[in-house]
Formats: structure tokens, C-alpha cells, sequence
């Protein structure tokens, strides 16, 4: 996926001040109008071109998750290797490739005025493999510049006299010396390199940017400083906007140009930074992260502990001593599924960090966590009698995939005779499956549910409008089987989180009307007790009950918790103990 974590690169990935001044001029070049990137932004898929340089934007049809400006506009990526929609919305103005391009022009021009005496001959040298070179109408064109190979080609770029895709001949005017030509190509890279290495620096660790991605505001981070930040707040570590799409940034591709500028131009820093990131491995929570089965929790959600045990103890001491604040929590599998053997907890999880946390005398504490992001547990150990675990981070699908599943289903029109009202709301846009969801809490407010009690709120808040954070909360405040609500975590989409959570909800609503039927039909043979009633009413009445289809007894007791009194101590603000395993 990304171009910057490849094998091990070495200085040899450096390009050579003389023998490659093309490929360095290229490094530079837009590959759509040839000339210097103006106004660069850089696309989801990692490639950069002009803004002027975008394709015709259109209207993008049955999208509307996420709502953000812009995502309603598309167009078709010019890129080989690409090929796909992209939404404008997604597209930065890149504030690092900008910079760069403006400190290596103006440092040419004025290295030009300086140097005038070295004089080439530069001839286009077309691309035959291009097909739009290779046409007839296209000429190769030829001027005599100053200022060495490097200079010289920038200036015939800049002037747009250099295709991208074309090689550049070399000949000496002044029959110069060829060493005072080497000369200078190398005084002018060292001093491109100077002009854009503090661009290159990743303004989250200081360092050379690793595997470089960029925001939807065109800040460019190493992904790992990026993914970090963002484990703690939804804003730019650069301008503090916010950026909606968090989730899914994470995994969009590096930036390519980027990327490339550091491969090639800045190797050795490349290589010092990869050895220290292997370095940070070796202590990556990642790789043996404390994993504390007990129940289950959703990222950006609370949980709040109380920690007795003393192997929690040891294990809460040790993430706060070594200041990741992290641990991984897993929730139980129901008996069945684990009697004939196997592990007692679930495959995906939940990492936590630590907002506050509370000593109490005697050695016990209390934790207040939020959720960060989910996991898979890939292998298993113990540590001084609690378990840990080499995991992988779980995150959603692409906003590209997203919306390519959202048209998809969207578009299948509804059938007329199709009765399952279930059916029908899997087929509605995104943002109609959040509205039902928020329909349904906001009811539930209205007739004052028990399970959306005061100190349930004060806990988890009101619910998010968030399309991708609203199933989260609705799980960790609605009184339904775990087991149930451990499907949101395996669930790698919005859309699929939001369906599942409809799935619920419809069920729940069914549960109500026949639960409300039945009180209703109690009601009437009490009273046909006291006064007999028409022979007529009493038949209906019968009918009416003999229709309903069953109630489980989860869905019942659902229903029934909310009509009387409700106390589950998985919902009471959400206080959960360590439980023994
Ligand atoms: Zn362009
Ligand atoms: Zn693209
Ligand atoms: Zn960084
Ligand atoms: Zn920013």
C-alpha cells in the first residue's frame, strides 16, 4: 500500500546530481501539463497534479455518507494504475509539496542570475512508449540554457518546453569544461536538498516524514505520527481542523510524490529514519500489548474500572510506569461456544487508554478509559499471571468503499410488494439508517426509557450525530444481549455498523407493538371479568391475539425493563469490575 515502508532502502536509491539531473527536474514536474506543479493537490490514491491540471467534476449520484463539503463532487482519477472516482472533497491543496515547489523555483532563478557562464545545449529526447509522444504532430524541441544540467532542465520545464514523460541530450555550447558542469549540478542539488528537507520534516516527530500521509487539509505527517495523534482527537496536529474522516484516513495510500522527493533526493536521512523506527518496534505497544478480558467496549466510548485483582493491579501500574496508558480489552464468548475447548474470549477487541485514574490506599483502583481503536487478536502469552497479545489494528474500509457499497445497495429499487420492512431499510441511503437510529433514541427520551437514565447520559453523552460513532454509543447504552453487540466490532464499514443497529432497533419496535398489544388485551379481559361484554368483541379480541408472531424472551424482557423498573449493572454508567477469568 505504501510506497515508503518498501524493503530496506539504501543510499543507492539516491539520485546522482549529473547522470540523473532529468529525473530530478521530474521530481517536480506534473505529470498532466508537464509543468512545475502549481497549486498541488494531492488525490486519495497518493498522486499529485495541478489544480488547474483536475479533470471536469460531475455529480455524484446515491452517496450520502459522509456529509462533508465537497463529496458530492467527483471525478474520474487521470492516473494509471488508478482509474477510480474520486470526490473533490477528498482532494487537499498539498501545503508541503506547494512550499517545496516554491523554494526550488525561486532558489533557480536566482541561482541563474548568479551563474550565467556554463551554457548547454538541451534536445528533447521524446518517449516513444507514451502514445500521445509518439503522435507525429509532436516535435522535440532544443534550447541552449545556463546554469548546468539540474538548472538548465528546470528552466526548460518551467518554460514548458519539457514533456514529462521525455528524456533531456546533453551538449557543451562552450565546449566547457565538463567537471565545472559536474560542479555545479552537485552545488545545485546540495542546495535543493537544504531547500526542502525542513519541508520534509514530519512536524509531529521532528524527523524525516516515514511513509508520509497527507490530511484532506493537506498536512503531511509520517502515517504512524498521524495514526497516533489521532488516537487521541479528530483534528490536524498542524492547522487543528477537523477532520471528519478520521477512521478511514489511516489507511488511505502515502503520498507518492512525497514519498519519491525523500527516496531520491534524501536518502541517507531516509535510511538514519528507518533504523529508528525499526528501533520503536522493538517496543511497539503493538507487538505485546497487556489484554484484559472483562467485557464488552467500542472506540471513543467510556468504560470506567474498578481494579482489584492483583495481577490488574500490576498490569495497570506497568501501562501507566511506561507511559503508554494502553491496554487491550476483550470481552467474554458465551459458554456454549467455548465449552469443547478453545479461548474464553472474543477474537476482536477494543484498545483502551487511560484518561484518569484514581489509587486508592489499599492498592485498588479506579479507571476512567476511552476506547481508541479496535484490534484482532493474532497470538496470545501470559505476563505475570495476565494475558497479552501480539494484535492488529482493525480499522473501517476506505470512504471510497464505503460509498461504492452505499450506491450499491441504495440503487436496487425498492420492491413493491416486498413486505419486510427490514428489507427496505437495508436498502436506504446511510444517513437515513443514522435518522431511524436517532428517531428511535429520541422517542425513547420522550417517554422516558429507563434505559436512557440521567447518570447513562452523564456517562456516554447524548447520542452522536456521527454516522460512524452513533452505533457505538447506542450498544454501550441499549440493554440487548453482549453477544449481539459484539457483531459491531468484526463489522468493518459504517454502513455495516448501521445496519446492524436497525437490525435492532426494527426488532425492538416489534417487541413493543405486541408487548403493548398484550398489556392492552390484559387490560380488556379484566375488565370483560367485571362486565360481560358482546359476544362480537370478545371473538375479535381472540383474533387479535392468536396473530402476533412470538416474542423471544430477550426481545420481552427488553420491553418489559423498559415499561417497569431496570437496573443492569452493564448500563448503570457503565461501571464495570474485574471480573475473575
Ligand atoms: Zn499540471
Ligand atoms: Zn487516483
Ligand atoms: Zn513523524
Ligand atoms: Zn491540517
Amino acid at each position: 500500500m505504501s510506497d515508503g515502508s518498501q524493503s530496506a532502502t539504501t543510499p543507492l536509491d539516491g539520485f546522482d546530481a549529473h547522470s540523473n539531473a532529468r529525473d530530478i527536474v521530474k521530481l517536480f514536474q506534473c505529470s498532466r501539463c508537464s509543468l512545475p506543479l502549481r497549486e498541488p493537490m494531492t488525490l486519495p490514491c497518493g498522486n499529485a497534479l495541478c489544480r488547474p491540471c483536475l479533470p471536469p467534476l460531475y455529480k455524484r449520484e446515491n452517496i450520502t455518507y459522509p456529509i462533508v463539503e465537497g463529496r458530492s463532487e467527483g471525478f474520474l482519477c487521470p492516473f494509471d494504475g488508478c482509474g477510480s472516482e474520486h470526490s473533490i472533497g477528498d482532494c487537499g491543496f498539498d501545503v508541503t509539496l506547494n512550499k517545496i515547489g516554491h523554494s526550488v523555483k525561486a532558489f533557480i532563478s536566482s541561482y541563474n542570475t548568479k551563474t550565467p557562464q556554463i551554457r548547454l545545449l538541451l534536445e528533447e529526447k521524446l518517449n516513444n512508449t507514451v502514445p500521445d509522444d509518439s503522435s507525429p504532430e509532436v516535435i522535440p524541441r532544443s534550447r541552449v540554457l545556463s546554469g548546468g544540467r539540474i538548472a538548465a532542465t528546470f528552466v526548460l520545464a518551467d518554460m514548458g518546453e519539457l514533456n514529462y514523460h521525455s528524456d533531456v541530450a546533453y551538449t557543451s555550447v562552450d565546449a566547457s569544461d565538463p567537471d565545472s558542469v559536474r560542479t555545479a549540478d552537485v552545488a545545485v542539488l546540495e542546495n535543493l536538498r537544504e531547500a526542502i528537507r525542513a519541508e520534509l520534516e514530519c512536524q509531529v516527530c521532528y524527523q524525516i516524514m516515514l511513509d508520509p500521509l497527507t490530511t484532506s487539509c493537506g498536512h503531511t505527517f509520517c502515517r504512524r505520527c498521524f495514526c497516533r495523534a489521532m488516537d487521541h482527537t479528530n483534528h490536524c496536529p498542524m492547522c487543528r481542523r477537523l477532520l471528519p474522516l478520521v477512521h478511514t484516513q489511516q489507511m488511505t495510500p502515502s503520498n507518492k510524490r512525497v514519498t519519491r522527493l525523500i527516496l531520491h533526493l534524501l536518502p541517507d536521512l531516509l535510511v538514519a529514519r528507518k533504523a529508528l523506527a525499526a528501533q520503536e518496534d522493538m517496543v511497539d505497544e503493538e507487538t505485546q500489548l497487556p489484554l484484559f478480558p472483562c467485557t464488552l467496549v467500542y472506540p471513543q466510548m467510556p468504560t470506567f474500572l474498578h481494579i482489584f485483582e492483583p495481577r490488574y493491579r500490576l498490569m495497570v501500574r506497568r501501562v501507566l510506569e511506561n507511559g503508554t496508558r494502553k491496554f487491550g480489552m476483550l470481552s467474554y464468548k458465551p459458554h456454549s461456544d467455548y465449552q469443547h475447548g478453545g479461548s474464553h474470549w472474543q477474537e476482536y477487541g477494543t484498545v483502551l487508554f487511560i484518561e484518569r485514574v484514581e489509587m486508592l490506599a489499599d492498592g485498588r483502583s479506579l479507571l476512567e478509559t476511552r476506547g481508541l481503536y479496535k484490534f484482532r487478536v493474532v497470538e496470545t502469552g501470559m505476563v505475570d499471571g495476565y494475558l497479552t497479545g501480539r494484535i492488529q489494528r482493525f480499522d473501517d474500509i476506505s470512504v471510497h468503499e464505503e460509498e461504492v457499497i452505499e450506491a450499491r445497495e441504495t440503487s436496487i429499487p425498492a420492491q413493491p410488494d416486498d413486505e419486510d420492512s427490514l428489507v427496505r431499510l437495508y436498502h436506504s441511503s446511510t444517513q437515513q439508517l443514522l435518522e431511524y437510529g436517532l428517531e428511535f433514541v429520541r422517542q425513547a427520551q420522550a417517554r422516558s426509557a429507563r434505559w436512557l437514565h440521567q447518570r447513562v447520559l452523564a456517562a456516554y453523552g447524548q447520542p452522536p450525530e456521527d454516522a460512524a460513532t452513533f452505533p457505538y454509543w447506542l450498544a454501550s447504552v441499549l440493554p440487548i444481549a453482549e453477544t449481539e453487540k459484539y457483531a459491531l466490532l468484526p463489522a468493518s464499514s459504517v454502513r455495516e455498523r448501521l445496519k446492524i443497529t436497525a437490525g435492532w432497533i426494527h426488532r425492538l419496535e416489534q417487541a413493543r407493538c405486541e408487548y403493548e398489544a398484550e398489556l392492552a388485551a390484559k387490560a380488556r379481559e379484566q375488565q370483560d371479568r367485571r362486565e360481560p361484554e358482546p359476544v362480537e368483541a370478545i371473538a375479535t379480541n381472540q383474533t387479535a391475539r392468536l396473530e402476533p408472531r412470538p416474542v423471544t424472551a430477550r426481545e420481552a424482557e427488553v420491553v418489559e425493563a423498559e415499561a417497569h423498573d431496570f437496573e443492569s449493572s452493564e448500563t448503570e454508567a457503565g461501571t464495570t469490575e474485574s471480573r475473575e477469568s
